[in-house]
């Protein structure tokens, strides 16, 4: 199972890409042109110059040929690859090559013609041919185009697209041409383009465009994950102080809860008047050392006493007087004894005092050390001076032992001895 406060991330997580996406899509939509149609308006234009052109360019070569065209039948073919030529070159173009064939026609019968090259205006075929595969597929498809023209004089320009293809790897390639027929001298003006040069340079357009458009992208890219970085982190922040404060109060309620619950477990263990142990919790903290007797470890002892006289006490001064006896008693008591030894109400105004790992004589010279004390202690209460005694008992484990209350029991055994004996006196279990 994954935490609730684990999901509350995940989910906002989920959220904050959502918003990040829609951001982005909206971003796309309203633009006016994506990359794709940058490309194209760039590629019509180039088409269109470049058509305008080769029709310019025909013209021309056209009308020069017609203004003297006895001399220029004259020509032998170096003058008229010089006089294309010259005109060719001044109309280069980087984008994309024109070219410009002058051909003559060959009538068989009033529906067919051929036409053959008597000039190129590329002077290295071989490189076009590198460039755009050899020309027998271009005499193939350009056939057809000129079988069109049925009547020579009612032809004056056709334009049209030929394909070709690249002989081994079996590319097509398209060129536009635009042609003029001179009837006088039956002669073809051919100029054409290449598409694919047109597509490069808008390939080549497009991908400048996509370098720009990169960098805004990704600059848009960094912004959002930053932002929604900055805000998940900051959002996890106050998540975190809440989570904390939650904390806070959990652990004061937790330590309340604690204290309450040690103070129910003193209650439980100490009698309210005297503040010393009851029977029960003497008995837990006996167990553990009876055992270890028996385990072979050293001895344990206890005291029993028994406040002298004490129901006179409580007859002569009161109840209320009996009580302040006692708890002084009790004060007494504990000032003589150790903090781990365990200061039991054995009830009434009988007491055990209970010496863990402690043999018996040093118990007898607590017992008379208390002994003392008490017959030294003065009770006040309004209007009198109270003064007490007690009668103890000593005893200890003894190996003969089946259960730990015998060793107490002997204990009170002897204190019934000091009491039968005088009172206020110290009685050491001898039988
Ligand atoms: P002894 O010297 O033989 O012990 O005589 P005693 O009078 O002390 O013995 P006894 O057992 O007759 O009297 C005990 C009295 O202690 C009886 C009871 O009323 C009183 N007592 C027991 N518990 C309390 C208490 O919590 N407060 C008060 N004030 N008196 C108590
Ligand atoms: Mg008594
Ligand atoms: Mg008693």
């Amino acid at each position: 199972m994954i935490k609730l406060r684990y999901k509350f991330y995940i989910i906002l997580f989920f959220i904050f890409i959502v918003i990040s996406v829609s951001f982005a899509v909206i971003i796309n939509l309203t633009a006016n042109y994506s990359r794709g149609d940058l490309k194209n308006v760039y590629y019509n234009t180039l088409y269109d110059t470049a058509r305008k052109n080769i029709i310019l360019y025909t013209n021309s070569i056209y009308e020069m040929i017609l203004f003297d065209e006895q001399e220029f039948i004259k020509y032998d073919k170096e003058k008229r690859k010089e006089f294309i030529g010259d005109f060719v070159n001044g109309i280069r173009d980087k984008n994309f090559n024109y070219e410009i064939y002058l051909q003559e026609a060959i009538v068989y019968d009033k529906n067919n013609i051929s036409v053959q090259n008597i000039y190129s205006s590329k002077y290295d075929q071989q490189e076009e041919y590198k460039k755009y595969g050899k020309g027998e597929g271009t005499q193939k498809a350009f056939y057809p185009a000129y079988e069109l023209l049925t009547k020579l004089e009612d032809y004056t320009s056709v334009f049209d697209k030929e394909s070709f293809y690249l002989n081994e790897k079996n590319l097509q390639v398209e060129r536009v041409f635009f042609c003029k027929y001179i009837p006088q001298s039956n002669l073809l003006i051919t100029s054409c383009f290449y598409e694919q040069d047109l597509k490069a340079a808008a390939e080549d357009y497009a991908k400048s465009l996509e370098i720009e458009n990169e960098d805004t992208v990704s600059f848009f890219l960094y912004v959002t994950v930053f932002i929604i970085i900055a805000l998940f982190v900051v959002l996890c922040y106050i998540e975190s102080l809440y989570y904390k404060s939650l904390e806070k109060n959990f652990l004061s309620e937790k330590l309340k809860i604690n204290e309450k619950y040690n103070r129910l477990k003193e209650m439980s263990q100490i009698d309210a008047l005297t503040k010393c142990y009851n029977r029960k919790y003497l008995n837990e903290k006996m167990v553990f050392a009876f055992k270890s007797f028996q385990a072979g470890h050293l001895v344990s002892s206890a005291i029993l006493f028994d406040i002298d006289n004490f129901k006179k006490i409580n007859d002569t001064y009161g109840h209320s007087a009996g009580d302040e006896v006692l708890k002084q008693v009790a004060e007494t008591v504990r000032n003589c004894i150790r903090k781990d030894d365990v200061f039991a109400r054995w009830g009434g105004e009988e007491f055990v005092i209970f010496f863990k790992f402690t043999n018996i004589r040093a118990a007898l010279v607590i017992a008379e050390k208390i002994r003392a004390a008490v017959e030294a202690l003065v009770v006040s209460v309004p209007g009198h001076d109270i003064k007490i005694t007690v009668s103890l008992g000593v005893s200890c484990f003894k190996l003969v032992d089946s259960d730990l209350t015998e060793c107490i029991e002997r204990a009170d055994d002897a204190m019934y001895e000091s009491k039968k004996t005088g009172k206020n006196k110290v009685t050491l279990y001898s039988k």
